[in-house]
């Protein structure tokens, strides 16, 4: 029995708690002292299959359920809660929405799976489906007779390694239990994951760089004071235990604008601080730290200059390699602390009882519990909507995340407080995203991970980015730096060979990104007006929303029909849009259809054109060549002379930007991208873009480029 205030009524009110309790509707749809009174008829083939367990029922009633202390209800209400956004309720209408709880037989086992009722109709597999349920045994039945009886239900699914569920009481995520589950993860991390290289792997800070640390140590008191450490203390030098500290994952809120080091300050912070007064993130995150015995914490605000500009530079560069040897990052995932304050019941797994048919004698339990928790509350968490905290979570070694419950995350693990040895169900890899996880082993080493390709690996990383948000829309490519420098010497490149996004390697593919939304609203209107005064128009960070690179299947046959002669550009958000420049050498043609399309000024971004056929190519064609024209944006201001220019070309594909001369700069035409084409008829299109003579020559194009007249593309 436990007593606890539920967090999410604000109300004064307690509760007492007790684990697996049941409200009489729930004990009606699972007796545990009886047969459950349904049967289901397993059919592998048809996952509609199953039965209805209760009449649709609201949230509103299941909330009544919680309240009065179900444990099934609370499990229920915590699945569909989150969902929101997906069945696309706004909040006031939530209550009045139904559903229906349909137990069903899947590949993997029993799911119980919440359906919302659209249209009012109470058919199976009519509705839409928010979320699932996973029923699985607890116990694995040794003994013959009992395997027997098991055997004649089938498809219940039999327990896995993480069937280890802990069941907790707790009123909060910080608890000394939690604390041991962390010290716990840490030492598995350490002393068993290969993948993860155990602790002091990391390479030193370059030379002459130099870091600030928070001193929280024991002797100090309620005081802390800041520490300068240079790049060559660092590194396993354990005589100072440098290594050793904590770093923190949070949002910024008003309170730690005031609590920030500054130039005026940084003499008092190095003498001695109170905590006092400090945010809550904060303190918990030194709490965490003596509790785990660590003497240092980083913390952005505290350990870089905030009102100095220079200082701000070059500490937001060596970012990446703080997060990336520190010895845990905690990550404020859900409230504005570390801490969180919960009712137990919606994290602990809910345990039924389950009795054979007409057995008396023989029982199991049976864990119900929503599969995909680490994905609700780490992927989705609004924490990793921020910019910055993306390369956070994704240069971090370990890290724990600071839910309803705890969450570690290392290369070679992802497990929760309830299931501590790992969250994974690999009958069901669509309740994970794996694309952070996979981002993050790929990184962590420093040599270049075995079958990686740099773009690849680039265009995971952008497609995840740049669907996060940035205070300071400026800081888009400063923000990523940190990762550019792990995969710029996990691939044997320097930092020139990193250009306001891109990669100088590869640069064909790297120019060839594309919108992800169709959707073009006000706000991405403005936020495109700021990005545009400090990326150029040839780098995804120029352009609002998550932005995908064009992958064409066939990679490896595809021929660049460009050359780079030369670039400039820089990360740090003070530099302009116009100081970043790419020389290239290719055949930008100028095309009259398009020029005709952006002077009508029609709000349309895409547009599929049928070009006439050609035969001066040397290949006889009579059909019209179809092109898809894509814009980044609508045009405005329509250029005077619109080009194609081809980037690639492959069997079938050739695919390239849309350009709008801007004039000449360095004495050079020079250009802005406005969008993208892509054809399938690809050695046509090239025959008509490209000169005979040239185009037909494409084994040596490297001969022809020095013919070329190069070109800017702003
Ligand atoms: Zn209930
Ligand atoms: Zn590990």
């Amino acid at each position: 029995m436990a007593s606890c205030a539920n967090p999410h009524d604000n109300a004064e009110a307690t509760s007492d708690l007790r684990l697996d309790h049941l409200c009489n509707i729930c004990q009606s749809n699972f007796p545990p002292s009886q047969p459950w009174p349904w049967t289901l008829k397993p059919n592998r083939y048809c996952l509609k299959n199953g039965v209805s367990l209760r009449e649709p029922s609201s949230v509103m009633e299941l909330e009544e359920g919680s309240k009065a202390g179900c444990h099934l209800c609370t499990t229920l209400l915590e699945a569909i809660l989150p969902e929101k956004a997906i069945i696309g309720l706004e909040r006031g209408d939530i209550g009045k929405s139904r559903f229906c709880i349909h137990m069903l037989v899947a590949l993997e086992g029993w799911v119980l799976q919440i359906r919302h009722l659209t249209h009012g109709t109470r058919e199976i597999g009519g509705d839409l489906p928010v979320t699932d349920l996973l029923l699985e045994r607890v116990d694995r039945s040794t003994d013959d007779t009992t395997q027997r009886i098991w055997n004649l239900l089938p498809y219940i699914a039999e327990p896995q390694t993480r069937t280890k569920a802990v069941q907790t009481l707790s009123c909060t995520n910080v608890n000394p239990e939690a604390i041991q589950q962390i010290r716990e993860w840490l030492r598995t991390c350490t002393e068993e994951h290969v993948e993860c290289g155990g602790y002091g792997g990391a390479k030193p800070l370059p030379p002459n760089s130099s870091f600030r640390l928070v001193d929280v140590g024991a002797h100090l008191g309620d005081k802390v004071r800041l520490i300068e450490v240079s790049g060559d203390q660092g590194a396993g030098n354990l005589q100072h235990d440098y290594d050793r500290y904590i770093t923190l994952s949070y949002r910024w809120t008003d309170e730690v604008k005031e609590t920030r080091l500054t130039a005026d300050n940084k003499t008092d912070f190095e003498e001695s601080i109170s905590t006092n007064g400090w945010p809550k993130v904060y303190r918990d995150a030194v709490s965490i730290a003596h509790q785990l015995g660590v003497r240092y914490l980083w913390i952005d605000s505290l350990c870089i200059i905030q009102d100095q500009r220079e200082d701000w530079i070059k500490q937001a560069a060596l970012m990446g390699d703080i997060y990336s040897r520190g010895f845990l990052n905690l990550a404020a995932v859900e409230g504005p602390g570390l801490e969180v304050l919960r009712n137990p019941l919606r994290v602990a797994p809910c345990l039924l009882t389950l009795h054979m048919p007409r057995s008396d004698s023989h029982a199991t339990k049976v864990l119900c519990y929503r599969p995909d928790d680490i994905r609700k509350a780490v992927d989705r968490a609004p924490l990793y909507k921020r910019g910055w905290c993306f390369q956070e979570r994704v240069l971090s070694r370990k890290s724990v995340h600071f839910g309803d419950q705890l969450f570690w995350e290392c290369a070679s693990l992802r497990a929760s407080e309830t299931f501590p040895l790992r969250t994974d169900v690999p009958m069901r890899p669509e309740y994970l995203d794996t694309a952070i996880h996979d981002m993050k082993v790929a990184l962590r080493s420093e040599n270049r991970p075995p079958g990686a390709s740099l773009h690849r690996l680039w265009c995971s990383v952008v497609r995840c980015y740049s669907q996060t948000e940035l205070t300071k829309p400026s800081d888009r490519v400063i923000a990523l730096r940190g990762i550019a420098n792990t995969m710029a010497r996990q691939f044997g490149l320097v930092s020139a060979d990193f250009l306001a996004g891109i990669w100088k390697p590869g640069i064909a593919f790297q120019l060839l990104w594309a919108r992800e939304s169709k959707v073009y609203s006000d706000a991405d209107k403005r936020l495109t007006d700021q990005l545009e005064n400090h990326f150029p128009s040839w780098s995804w960070a120029s352009c609002p929303g998550e932005t995908r690179f064009i992958e064409l299947d066939i990679h490896q046959f595809s021929w660049s029909l460009i050359r780079l002669d030369g670039a400039q550009a820089s990360d740090d958000a003070a530099c302009s849009a116009n100081a970043s420049l790419l020389v290239l050498r290719g055949w930008p043609v100028r095309c009259k259809q398009v020029e005709d399309w952006l002077a009508r000024q029609n709000r349309d971004r895409k547009k599929i054109f049928q070009f006439p056929s050609t035969s001066t190519g040397g290949v006889l064609s009579t059909e019209p060549v179809a092109v898809t024209m894509e814009l980044d944006k609508p045009v405005s201001e329509p250029p005077v002379l619109v080009c194609l220019l081809p980037v690639l070309s492959s069997f079938g594909f050739v695919t390239g930007l849309i350009l709008g001369s801007v004039g000449t700069r360095q004495g050079m035409v020079a250009y802005r991208r406005l969008g993208y084409f892509l054809s399938g008829s690809g050695t046509r299109l090239v025959d008509m873009l490209v000169p005979e003579s040239m185009g037909q020559s494409l084994d040596n194009l490297e001969a022809v480029y020095d013919t070329l007249r190069p070109f800017i593309l702003l």
